[in-house]
Formats: C-alpha cells, structure tokens, sequence
C-alpha cells in the first residue's frame, strides 16, 4: 500500500492514538496538524505567535496557512514511508480542494484513503476530561486516566516512550471542548460534501470501542487484515 490515508474526526475519537498504532505497527509515519501547530507556539515561531490565540480558543488556523504547513511536512517526510496519515488534515471542504490540488500538482503517486472516525458526543465529552499529554513538543503521547483505560500511564504523570511530564492540554478545558465540537461538526458537513460530489470514497469506522478492537476493524476495513 502507498499513499496518503486522512483521519476525518472530531476532538477525542481517537485519530492520535489511531495514527500512533499504525506508526508503531505498520511503520507509517504521521503528520498531527494539532501538534505541529503547539511545537509552533512551544518553540514560539513566527507562526506560533500567530495561531496561539486561535489554538487556546479552540477555533481554525486559517486553511491557507494551515495547508502550506502540510505542504513543506509532506515535501520534506513523504518519501520516507509508503504510508502517510493526515491527522486533524483537512478540517474544511478548502483544505479538502487545496489538498487535492497539492497532490495532483505535487505528489501524483499518492493516492488518498479517507476515513471517518464515528462517535457520539456524549462520549467525546468525557473522553477529553480525562486525557493528558506529553508535554515534550517532539513527542506529545496521548494518555487517558479514565479508569481501565487502555491508555493509562505505567507511571503516574510520566510519559511511557520519553519519561517527560505529562499534562492536560489548555483547549481539552470543557469551555474550549465545546467550542472546537461545534467548529469541527459545522465543517464536517461540507467537508464530507466535498468528497461525495468529488467521488472519492470515505471509509466509515466505529470508534466508540476500545482502541485494539478499532485498529483491527481499520485493518480491514483498508485491507491489511481479514477479521
Ligand atoms: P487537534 O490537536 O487536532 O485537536 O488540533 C488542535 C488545534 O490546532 C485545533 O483546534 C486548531 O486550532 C488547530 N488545527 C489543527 N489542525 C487544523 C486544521 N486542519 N485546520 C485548522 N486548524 C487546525
């Protein structure tokens, strides 16, 4: 398999620790837009200083911005790996046309694998009041202290892969979790319009299940495994 393969889903569904499986597991490597943009603010880049407050309310950097970050990660990364996943990438029906145009212009190999992460909102909500990160903008882990999860740390509040300190991220405060629920579903429309009416098919995936029960299903939804 070659190409790009795009997670499409809202604020805590899981496409971070989804992609984090299909790095660790199948060798592909990741483009998290989220996390490019907080190493942008950490770092305090000329861009970090313009999307800071966009991020800590929880609204969009603006597609053109947002699409030429994706552009110079995928002309220095893309030829690392057979497989890119898109994580957080495109969030509108603008960067959905931009990114098409980018790789017909770009990178013609690549075909794009879309997938859609399903999930009540009720779920999400709880879901994000229990999530931490790793503070390390280079590594930025995903955990849950949600009891029985999966995604427990071994170590109280330390990261598994780096042992840097983990911590809530200020956008998962519930003001800003809602905020960003009702950006993402007043683009999710339009953005799934785009890839209907542009006939590129969207694989459907039930996430609201433990995350090695959504990895299988992934699998073979694209092919790589027989359930
Ligand atoms: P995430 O980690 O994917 O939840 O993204 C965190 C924040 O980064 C979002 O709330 C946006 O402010 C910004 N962001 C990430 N990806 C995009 C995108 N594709 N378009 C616009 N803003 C984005």
């Amino acid at each position: 398999m070659k190409g790009i393969v795009i997670f499409i889903g809202p604020p805590g569904a899981g496409k971070g620790s989804l992609a984090h499986m299909c790095v660790k597991q199948l060798g592909w490597i990741q483009l998290s837009t989220g996390n490019l943009c907080r190493k942008h603010i950490i770092e305090q880049t000329k861009i970090g200083k313009e999307i800071d407050f966009a991020i800590k309310s929880g609204n969009l950097v603006s597609d053109a911005l947002i699409t030429s970050m994706v552009e110079e990660w995928l002309t220095q990364e893309c030829d690392k790996q057979p497989v890119v996943i898109l994580d957080g990438f495109p969030r509108t029906a603008e960067q959905a046309k931009l990114l098409n145009n980018l790789v017909e212009d770009r990178f013609k190999s690549l075909a794009i694998q879309i997938v859609t992460l399903n999930i009540p909102d009720s779920v999400l909500v709880d879901r994000l009041s229990s999530r931490i990160i790793c503070q390390n903008k280079d590594c930025q882990a995903v955990y849950s202290l949600a009891e029985g999860s999966l995604l427990r740390p071994a170590q109280d509040m330390i990261c598994d892969f780096c042992a840097s300190a983990l911590g809530r991220r200020k956008d998962d405060e519930y003001e800003a979790v809602k905020e960003r629920l009702a950006v993402y579903r007043r683009h999710e429309h339009e953005l799934l319009a785009f890839y209907t009416d542009n006939e590129q098919p969207v694989i459907q995936l039930n996430v609201a299940q433990p995350l090695t029960d959504v990895f299988k299903e992934f699998q073979c939804m694209i092919g790589l495994e027989s359930i």
